[in-house]
């Protein structure tokens, strides 16, 4: 019997595969701490949340005519009778603590950032898999056009600082009253051609008529070119607070277009909504999105508490990082030292042994070979790590209790006590 991962879910390897030469935990890593630094630069806290919640709280949340409440959620009973779900989003489970432990009422204004994974049950494909990991950010208690700003603004330049250019796509969807307007506008327009619409487009016309818009079928979008915009339909406030986003997003020169089509997947969201977009991604190419769902908290049970934030797609952001051949920044992972002994005499061995542990214990990468392979085999096993220093030890230095510091690159080498390799290795000059 082979097993393999389950479908549309993958392993993040220490090496580059041949499959998916992109997936690599160093690269992942990256990522992670330029997003950390950046988000921790601006204020925002992390949050971790449990991967299961209870499945109510994503029906009321997301909603019950979603593709992903109705058809993507991995649902299952517990041994209590409880039915849980593996979280499909960051947000709700955020708020879901946020409430529970009265974070909100202790801290007004609330930035939170969480690194998390998602499991959707999804028709994969590259850049659309059945777990997936976000990077988010949240904001509760404010309901200023300028932190809508901020918040798009991180979004974008989390990208733009990595070198992958893309575009923000904005738009608002107003008010519950907004968008219960435009929702019987929508309809009364189709409604003629209803026929005509995929039967995707059929389906969303009675159960999530905005929903439509969001399709890449191109007779549904032929048929929803003149579709009125949901733009009309906003509320005076409602416009005001989309113009002051604008001017703020002009005022900190970050460019955007506004996209009438663009809708979210999620029933949370009210006024400004926005995505990411890639080039050369084909179809998978939203980087991120989010909003601001200012009724999500009070629909969770909690009070009327503002709030928007965005999610960004780790497997997307590397993707786009591939196809651009930007490589991020990793960490190196190569060690400092590695040890190669010569003979088979236990005490040299055991002299090895003892080195490695104190350089470690002095906090230097240090490593050796377990194999026992021969002399030759050892430096070819020490040039693959990447070690920046050989270190010989034979018969003769083990029984002196020195050492050979040998620089891989330069060449150079010379005889140290035991004692005061650590202290060479840490200067990094022999
Ligand atoms: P959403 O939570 O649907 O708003 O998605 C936010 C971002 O997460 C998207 O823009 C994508 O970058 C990413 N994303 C969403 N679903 C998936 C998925 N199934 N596989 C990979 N990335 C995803």
């Amino acid at each position: 019997m082979r097993y393999t991962a389950p479908p549309y879910m993958y392993d993040v390897l220490p090496y580059p595969s041949a499959k998916e030469p992109w997936l690599t935990t160093a690269r992942w890593r990256a990522i992670e701490r330029h997003f950390r630094e950046m988000v921790m630069r601006a204020g925002y806290r992390e949050i971790r949340t449990p991967i299961l919640e209870p499945t109510e709280l994503f029906k009321r949340s997301i909603g019950e005519a979603t593709d992903i409440v109705s058809k993507e959620m991995f649902t299952f009973v517990d041994r209590g009778d409880r039915s849980l779900t593996m979280k499909p989003e960051g947000t709700a489970p955020a708020v879901r603590a946020c409430i529970e432990h009265n974070l909100f009422t202790e801290h007004p204004l609330l930035k939170l950032y969480y690194i998390g994974q998602n499991f959707r049950y999804e028709r994969g494909q590259k850049g659309r898999y059945r777990q997936h990991q976000q990077l988010g950010v949240e904001v509760f208690g404010a309901t200023d056009a300028a932190v809508d700003a901020e918040v798009l603004a991180l979004a974008m330049s989390f990208f733009t600082s990595l070198g992958v250019s893309c575009r923000l796509h904005i738009n608002s969807v107003g008010t519950t009253d907004c968008r219960t307007r435009y929702r019987e506008a929508l309809k009364a327009y189709v409604e003629p051609s209803l026929a005509n619409l995929s039967d995707e487009g059929q389906m969303r016309f009675k159960v999530n008529p905005l929903r439509m818009l969001d399709t890449k079928d191109q007779r549904d979008l032929a048929i929803l070119a003149g579709a009125p915009a949901l733009r009309e339909f906003l509320s005076e406030e409602s416009s005001l607070h989309f113009q002051q986003l604008q001017d703020y997003l002009t005022a900190i020169a970050i460019p955007f277009r506004i996209d009438d089509g663009l809708v979210r997947g999620f029933d949370y969201y009210s006024g400004t909504v926005f995505e990411i977009k890639g080039e050369g991604l084909g179809a998978q190419d939203a980087l991120g999105g989010g909003g601001r769902y200012d009724g999500l908290v009070e629909e969770c049970g909690g009070a009327a508490v503002a709030g928007l934030g965005f999610g960004i797609g780790m497997e997307r952001c590397l993707l786009a990082l591939e196809a651009l051949g930007i490589a991020p920044n990793q960490e190196d992972e190569a060690p400092v030292a590695f040890i190669i002994t010569a003979g088979s005499q236990q005490e040299v061995k055991t002299a090895a042994v003892k080195l490695l542990y104190s350089l470690r214990t002095a906090g230097i990468a240090a490593d050796m070979d377990y194999q026992g392979k021969n002399f030759r085999r050892q430096f070819k096993r020490a040039d693959d790590v990447g070690t920046r220093f050989y270190i010989i030890i034979g018969e003769d230095e083990a029984a002196k209790g020195t050492v050979q510091l040998k620089d891989r690159s330069s060449g150079e080498q010379r005889e140290f006590d035991a004692e005061s390799v650590a202290e060479a290795l840490r200067t990094g000059r022999l």
